[in-house]
């Protein structure tokens, strides 16, 4: 391969880790840790570090006894129980088995690293049997591996995009990447690949998703955008996973594009309705307490015409679910709500008055579990928490889909080493974390997962790596 590029010095590492996120990280600390010299190349500046992974606020784990922040037991067998629960059944066995076992106590191995964890939450939160929430949350975690890494010796590039490998008879020899106005060369014994998914790039999302994609939000790192997945599948490795399947929720329509984090999500849609720009509700905005239904809305606005939706509620209902980053649109009146978002003021108003003629409550309201008060003869109809939207002033929120990770990933073996498509491995080329979710996760998600697949892959990559030297 001839390339324009500068050797870089030290011209050769036993480990090379591209990507600085958690699953990153994870086998740095743990390659190190195993006696390689290891170097990690992190795309984005210094105070950028950390991909989706510090967005993150917590990772589930097997483990036998409460602790003093998981409040009760998690077995293997209820996690594998819960993945088929939310994959239906589409994963891969044998590797949802070694995350899951290889996840046995994790938590303790974290805070050997410098990792905090908090005491257990309450609220719709509430997961703190299963998982571990982060003092600090992903921010901090990921500060805590860097300062780790760093101890330890890992030397670690910032504004280093990786952006090819040379790849000769399925062996790695070197990778290249920019930084500045520097186009580097640097070999390594082995590589280990864990850039993320490629969420942030929308060309590659319009490929699966089409057009509309073009509208969705990025919720998390603008790094992300799939160039090892590329290059390894240019150079024949094997792939897992559906192009069109990802983690995508509804979330504040006024989000940056990208980065935006956590705190744009909007818990409200089960106590008003959601209307398309035509001012047509399109679905059940009350099928589920909202935890259980978040994570399909993204995917229900994205079917709208302009990848956008309103959420209208009343008064009654503002202070019933966890304040917004971004203040509510308000109105005494629909049609004046209607204005505000630029859609047809009189449908707006039919539409509610429809709604609110089909609101028979015939139990008390409860907004803390589903209270069985549906509409009766309305299409689609509010399965709870159906009651007229009568009491101004009126509150209104845009929503849009917003991608948080995409599935399509490298086919890896037990060992996290990269497959071709005969299944058989490269010989120093492993992978880990989001670029792989999809030998676990075929569709659905479980909340604190990611961070799991991130951390085992990764401490297995780590290690198998450090063999290589
Ligand atoms: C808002 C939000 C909240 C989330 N909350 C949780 C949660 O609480 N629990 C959970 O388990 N999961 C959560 N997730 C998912 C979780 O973030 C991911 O599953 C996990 O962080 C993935 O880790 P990773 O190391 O694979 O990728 P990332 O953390 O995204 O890291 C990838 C890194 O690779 C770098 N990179 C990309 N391309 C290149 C390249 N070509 N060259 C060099 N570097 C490159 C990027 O800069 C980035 O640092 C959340 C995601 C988002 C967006």
């Amino acid at each position: 391969m001839s390339k324009q590029s500068t050797a870089y010095s030290p011209q050769k590492v036993d480990v090379l880790v591209v990507g600085g996120g958690n699953a990153a990280l994870c086998a740095a600390i743990t390659a190190r840790q195993e006696g390689a010299s290891v170097l990690v190349l992190e795309s984005s500046p210094k105070h950028f570090r950390g991909g989706n992974s510090r967005h993150t606020r917590n990772i589930r784990y097997i483990h036998p006894a409460a602790n003093s922040f998981l409040t009760g037991p998690y077995t293997e067998e209820e996690c594998y129980q819960d993945l088929l629960g939310v994959t239906k059944g589409n994963t891969v066995e044998s590797m949802a088995r070694i995350v899951i076992r290889g996840s046995n106590n994790v938590g303790d191995w974290m805070m050997e690293q410098g990792v905090h964890f908090q005491p257990a939450m309450r609220g719709t939160l509430h997961l703190s049997r299963t998982n571990g929430f982060f003092l600090g949350g992903g921010k901090a975690l990921i500060n805590a591996y860097y300062a780790r890494a760093e101890k330890l010796g890992v030397k670690i590039e910032y504004d280093a995009t990786v952006d090819d490998l040379e790849i000769e008879n399925d062996e790695f020899r070197a990778a290249y990447f920019q930084q500045g106005d520097k186009y580097y060369r640097v070999e390594a014994k082995a590589v280990v690949l864990a850039s993320g998914g490629y969420q942030a790039n929308l060309e590659w999302l319009k490929r699966s998703w089409g057009p509309t994609a073009a509208n969705f939000l990025i919720r998390g790192t603008p790094y992300d955008k799939g160039l090892m997945l590329k290059v390894m599948m240019d150079h024949g490795a094997k792939t897992l996973g559906d192009p069109t399947q990802g983690h995508c929720v509804a979330i504040d329509g006024r989000a940056p594009k990208f980065d935006g984090g956590i705190c744009t999500r909007l818990d409200c849609v089960p106590f008003g309705i959601a209307v398309n720009k035509e001012c047509k509700r399109f679905y059940n905005e009350g099928e589920e307490i909202w935890p259980k239904r978040y994570a399909i809305w993204g995917r229900l606005v994205a079917g709208q015409p302009d990848q956008i939706a309103y959420i209208i509620i009343d008064s009654k209902s503002i202070d019933l679910f966890m304040p917004s980053v971004f203040p509510p649109f308000v109105s005494d009146t629909i049609e004046g709500l209607a204005s505000q978002f630029d859609i047809d003021p009189d449908a707006l108003k039919a539409t509610v008055e429809e709604f609110n003629a089909h609101c028979k409550p015939t139990k008390d309201f409860d907004s803390g579990k589903p209270d069985g008060n549906a509409t009766e003869g309305l299409e689609p109809p509010k399965t709870n928490w159906a009651r007229p939207i009568n009491q101004p002033p009126y509150y209104g929120y845009m929503l849009r889909p917003g991608i948080t990770f995409s599935y399509l990933s490298l086919a890896l073996t037990e060992r996290c080493f990269v497959k071709k498509q005969d299944d058989t491995p490269f010989k120093n080329i492993l992978a880990a974390g989001e670029l792989t979710s999809g030998n676990v996760l075929g569709q659905g998600y479980m909340a604190g997962f990611g961070m799991t697949i991130g951390t085992v892959f990764g401490r297995i990559a780590g290690k198998e790596a450090a063999c290589l030297k």
